[in-house]
């Protein structure tokens, strides 16, 4: 059982902080990860690969320090990764981004099953792995907590729905998005860990000329949408919480909010409260 693994490396943090000049992601300080969900695909992968045999190929799009992520998969038990960089690949939407993916996996050759995490948790769109499904012609399964069987090239999966759950059976090869209750990564082995860095041997590192795809199909010129404006939401008003007994945290408030634009409305409330 061959399996192809998707794994995105962002930064250790759901709350993103844009530039507000470039509306750029400010990286900066950030410290970077394996996409959480992406670690679940891997040890569901490392799983079949211990119960059905067969090699795990990691693949990830991203600048030449995503291959640390790389190297950590390998660590946990991958036996091999690809990495995709190229300032080509740079502004790529999620249309650019999964048509790389997808032609990078033509060109990885024979495989069963790609998975992939639900989500990013910076992106956060959940659209590479179907769309990546769709340019590959692939059944998919998206939001799978347990693969159940794999079966004369079936396979059975169990998918999260908002009020239960859905049993499936699809045709290999096929591919899946995971979540999080699908099971507990594996830590990496200290020893693979270091061969993987010092070695850096299992990892082919590959830009647009090696996967045949031209500069205008990827990246910003592949790209479909485009970005007018990033911004981070302003929060105009402040919390407070008033301390004390109830008498006092109420007269506190009456205080504040005549202080306030609702000083009308403050005058209603302190006669209903005899105040
Ligand atoms: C117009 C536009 C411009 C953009 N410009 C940039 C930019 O300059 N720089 C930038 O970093 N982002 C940019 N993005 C965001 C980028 O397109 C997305 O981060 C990317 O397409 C993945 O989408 P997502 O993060 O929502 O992943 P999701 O769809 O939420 O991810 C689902 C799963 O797909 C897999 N996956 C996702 N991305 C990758 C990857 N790169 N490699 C391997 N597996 C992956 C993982 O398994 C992941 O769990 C831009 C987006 C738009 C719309």
């Amino acid at each position: 059982m061959d399996c192809i693994v998707l794994i995105k490396q962002v930064p250790d943090t759901t709350e993103v902080q844009l530039d507000p000049k470039t509306g750029n992601l400010i990286r900066q300080g950030l410290k970077s990860i394996m996409n959480p969900d992406d670690a679940h695909a891997l040890e569901a992968a490392l799983n079949l690969k211990d119960r059905f045999g067969g090699k795990v190929t990691v693949l990830s799009m991203g600048p030449s320090q995503a291959i640390d992520v790389i190297s950590e998969a390998i660590g946990m038990g991958a036996d091999a990764g690809v990495l995709l960089t190229d300032r080509a690949f740079a502004g790529a939407d999620t249309w650019a981004t999964s048509f790389t993916l997808a032609e990078a996996i033509r060109k990885m050759g024979r495989y069963d099953l790609i998975l992939c995490g639900r989500q990013a948790i910076d992106g956060d769109t959940a659209q590479i792995g179907p769309q990546v499904a769709d340019w590959l012609d692939l059944p998919q399964a998206t939001y799978v907590f347990e693969i159940e069987a794999v079966q004369s090239r079936l396979l059975t999966v169990k998918r999260r729905l908002e009020d239960g759950s859905e049993r499936l059976q699809c045709r290999l090869p096929a591919l899946i998005t995971v979540i999080g209750e699908m099971n507990t990564p594996r830590f990496p082995r200290v020893d693979r860990l270091l061969g993987a860095c010092r070695e850096r041997a299992p990892v082919r590192v590959w830009n647009a000329a090696d996967i045949g795809v031209k500069t205008r199909q990827v990246g910003l010129e592949g790209s479909l949408t485009h970005v007018i404006r990033t911004f981070a939401p302003k929060f105009k008003r402040e919390g407070k919480i008033l301390e004390g007994g109830k008498a006092q945290v109420v007269r506190e408030l009456i205080r504040k909010l005549k202080e306030s634009e609702g000083a009308t409305a403050c005058k209603a409330f302190a006669a209903t409260c005899r105040l």
